[in-house]
C-alpha cells in the first residue's frame, strides 16, 4: 500500500477497465460507500469500481498488484467491523460487486443454486422459494447485504442452530486471486476429500486473501409449517434446561431458541410503536422457540405445545405462549428483531459478540455483570442473542442520564473484562460478525500466535503485494 494519493493516469487505467459510467470519481456519490451504519470508520477513497463480469475483476486485481494499490471488496455495505469500508488515508480503491448479480444456475434436485457475489439476500429467498425451496440464511439486514458480503463474513444470523452458518451453507466459490487468476470451484459437492478445502480459506476472510465473485449455496426442502412460542423463564439456567429439553424433543426441528433479557424487552416496548408484550406479568429472561415441521403446521403446533407444556410441569418455563396466527408469529419474532433498534435512544453502548459453549451461557452471564459492574457500576446490561448457538449480543448500555463520551471511553477496559472470561470459557470474541477493524489489535493480542503466524503465512502467499483489503482482520 503506497503512503501518498493514488496518481490520477492510474485511476483513469482502472477507469477504463469498467468504463466511466461504471466508475464513481465524485466525492459526494462516493460518500455512501466509505462509511458504514455505526459511523466509526469515516474512510475516504478517491474511486469506487462496479466490475459487471468476472473478467473485469480479474483486471482491477491484476492491475492493482502490478501497481501496488490497495483494494476494498465491498458488497451491501451493512458490517458491523468495519471491514467493508477503506480507512481514512483516501489511498484505496473500492470494489463494489453490486452488479454481479444474477442467479446463473438454481438446481432443486441437487438443492443447490448458484450466485453471484453481488445478489441480495432477500433476493436468494425468493429465488429459493419459487422452485420450493429454503435458503434458510436469515439477518436483520438481510434486504440490502449481498451473498459476497455474507461469505466473506461467515454471517450467522438466526437460523444457524439448525442450518448452520454462512461457511456450512456454501458448497463451492469462485474467487479472483489477487494476481487476477481465476479459482474456479463452482462445484456442487456434498463430499469431495480431494486436498485442502481452498473454499473455506476464502469465507471468513473478510476479502483479505481475493474476491469472490459467485458461489454454490445451499438450498433445503421448505418446511411445511412452523410454530413460535414465547417463554419466560426465571434464570439463565431455566433458559438452559429448556434449551436441553427443547432440542431433544425437536431435533433439527428446534430452527431458533433465541434468549431475551428483561431490559432489552423493556427498551423494545417503550421505543417500537405498537409492540406488545407477549406475557404479563413480565419475566426476568424470555425465550423465543421456533419449530419447523416438514410435514404441517399441526405438527410444528403439536411438538411446540408438548415441548412448552412439559417445560412448565418441569418448572423449567415460568409462562409460555404459542402464536395464534402467522401474525403473532411475525410480531413475536419483530420483538426479537427491534432489539438493537430499541437500544439506539439508550446513549451510548458498548457491544459483544461473543460465543462460548451452549452449557456455559448462565456461568458467562453471571460473570459478566460482575465485571462490567467493576469496570461502570452503574452501567446497564442488555443481554440477548442466539442462545442456541453459544453466541451473546452482549451490550453494555450507558448509566441511565450519564454521560455518553466518558461512558464510551471505557470501550476497551469494558472489552476486556467481558472477554477475559470469554477466554477462560473457551469461547470466541466474534461469534458472527467478524473481525474487520473493530476486533483486529484484539484478535492479535488475544489469539494464540501460532494461530496469527499461519494466518499472516497464508495471507503473504496469496496476496504477496498487500492489496486486499490491508489492515482488516491482520
Ligand atoms: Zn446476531
Amino acid at each position: 500500500m503506497g503512503a501518498g494519493p493514488i496518481d490520477p493516469t492510474l485511476l483513469d487505467r482502472f477507469e477504463a477497465i469498467v468504463g466511466p459510467a461504471h466508475a464513481v470519481r465524485l466525492e459526494a456519490e462516493i460518500a455512501p460507500y466509505v462509511h458504514e451504519l455505526r459511523g466509526l470508520y469515516p474512510g475516504r477513497s478517491p474511486l469506487v469500481l462496479k466490475p459487471g463480469s468476472v473478467e473485469e475483476v480479474s483486471r482491477i486485481l491484476a492491475l492493482a498488484t502490478e501497481t501496488g494499490t490497495a483494494v476494498v471488496p465491498q458488497g451491501g455495505n451493512t458490517g458491523l467491523v468495519g471491514g467493508q469500508v477503506p480507512h481514512g488515508a483516501g489511498n484505496e480503491i473500492v470494489v463494489s460487486l453490486s452488479r454481479l448479480n444474477r442467479v446463473r444456475a438454481i438446481d432443486p434436485l441437487s438443492n443447490t443454486v448458484t450466485v453471484e457475489a453481488g445478489v441480495v439476500l432477500e433476493t436468494l429467498h425468493q429465488v429459493a422459494d419459487a422452485v420450493d425451496r429454503l435458503f434458510p440464511l436469515s439477518l436483520a439486514s438481510q434486504g440490502s447485504c449481498q451473498i459476497g458480503g455474507n461469505l466473506s463474513s461467515n454471517a450467522g444470523g438466526t437460523a444457524v442452530l439448525a442450518y448452520g452458518n454462512t461457511r456450512e451453507l456454501c458448497l463451492g466459490v469462485e474467487v479472483v486471486l489477487p494476481t487476477g487468476e481465476v479459482l474456479d470451484d463452482l462445484r456442487k459437492l456434498k463430499k469431495d476429500n480431494t486436498g485442502y478445502d481452498l473454499k473455506n480459506l476464502f469465507v471468513g476472510a473478510e476479502g483479505t486473501l481475493g474476491i469472490i465473485t459467485a458461489a454454490v449455496m445451499k438450498l433445503f426442502p421448505r418446511p411445511k409449517g412452523r410454530q413460535v412460542g414465547w417463554v419466560g423463564v426465571k434464570s439463565p439456567e431455566d433458559a438452559l434446561a429448556l434449551f436441553g429439553l427443547a432440542s431433544e424433543r425437536a431435533g433439527n426441528n428446534l430452527t431458533a431458541f433465541e434468549l431475551i433479557g428483561k431490559l432489552p424487552l423493556d427498551f423494545v416496548m417503550q421505543y417500537t410503536p405498537g409492540a406488545v408484550a407477549p406475557l404479563q406479568p413480565e419475566w426476568p429472561w424470555n425465550v423465543l422457540v421456533e419449530i419447523s415441521s416438514g410435514r404441517s403446521s399441526e405438527d410444528a403446533t403439536n411438538l411446540m405445545g408438548e415441548i412448552l407444556t412439559s417445560g412448565l410441569e418441569q418448572g423449567i418455563a415460568g409462562d409460555a405462549v404459542i402464536a395464534a396466527s402467522l401474525a403473532q408469529a411475525d410480531a413475536f419474532w419483530a420483538l426479537r428483531e427491534n432489539l438493537s433498534d430499541a437500544q439506539r435512544p439508550e446513549g451510548g453502548s458498548i457491544k459483544h459478540d461473543i460465543s462460548v459453549p451452549v452449557a456455559s451461557i448462565p456461568t458467562f452471564i453471571a460473570r459478566a455483570a460482575e465485571a462490567v459492574t467493576s469496570v461502570s457500576p452503574q452501567a446497564r446490561v442488555v443481554c440477548f442473542g442466539h442462545m442456541g448457538d453459544g453466541n451473546l449480543h452482549y451490550n453494555v448500555s450507558q448509566p441511565a442520564g450519564g454521560d455518553k463520551e466518558a461512558f464510551l471511553g471505557l470501550y476497551r477496559a469494558m472489552n476486556k473484562a467481558v472477554h477475559d472470561i470469554v477466554h477462560e470459557l473457551g469461547g470466541s470474541i466474534s461469534a458472527e460478525h467478524g473481525i474487520g477493524q473493530l476486533k483486529r489489535d484484539e484478535l492479535l493480542a488475544t489469539a494464540p500466535s501460532v494461530a496469527t503466524d499461519l494466518m499472516r503465512r497464508i495471507k503473504a502467499n496469496f496476496d504477496p503485494a498487500g492489496i486486499m483489503n490491508p489492515g482488516k482482520l491482520l
